[in-house]
């Protein structure tokens, strides 16, 4: 018998290799709209059926992560999740509106002992809020990634949450995430983070 350290690693070696034999099957650039749409279908189709000989185990959550959108980004292999035991949360750059902000209370309310806020290396998002053409042409967003520092303060300084951290029942962690290997580290304040530029006028 494997004690549960080498079960994990063996199930992540065998998940790493269950993703590469999923990978032939993948989108072809040269298709259609149409024909993505009828591959995704098959592929739920088939995914379903995998999950029925397999049914889940439903523990409940103890952690909640916050990780931006970008596709290289995947939480399973960032932390060995396949138990599905962690809340996701995933918005462009990272970025937390006042919803997100409610959805990470609500977990902690569900008894969620740590939430991870991340940020990642090679971000889109962060790269548009610091083009000007994109700032113009993507107002929203880059907003949203402008505020992200100044969300995440107010965030922590919810009272829900504030109490949970000094009473010992919550932490809460900040961390970039490197896209290239996925490996994480306590981000510095101010590093990674993306100042507003200064206010131009492209319009003339
Ligand atoms: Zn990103």
């Amino acid at each position: 018998m494997l004690s549960p350290k080498l079960q994990f690693l063996a199930g992540g070696a065998m998940v790493n290799a269950a993703y590469k034999m999923q990978s032939t099957y993948a989108e072809d650039e040269k298709q259609t709209p149409e024909e993505v749409w009828a591959a995704f279908q098959s592929r739920n189709e088939l995914a379903a059926k995998v999950r029925d000989q397999f049914p889940r185990p439903a523990p409940h959550p103890t952690v909640a992560m916050l990780v931006c959108m970008d596709s290289r980004l995947d939480t399973v292999e960032l932390v060995g999740d396949t138990r599905r035991s962690y809340y996701v949360v995933r918005t462009a750059g990272s970025a937390m509106s006042a919803k997100e902000e409610e959805m990470l209370e609500l977990a902690a309310e569900r008894g969620v002992k740590l939430i991870v806020i991340t940020r990642h290396s090679d971000c889109a998002a962060e790269k548009a809020a610091k083009d000007p053409a994109l700032r113009a042409k993507f107002p929203a967003l880059v907003q949203a990634v402008d505020e992200r520092d100044a969300r995440l303060a107010e965030f922590l300084a919810r009272p829900a949450i504030a109490e949970r951290v000094k009473a010992g029942k919550l932490l809460v962690k900040v961390l970039d995430i490197d896209t290239a290997d996925e490996r994480v580290s306590e981000h510095k304040e101010g590093q990674g983070t993306t100042p507003p530029p200064p206010p131009e006028d492209h319009h003339g």
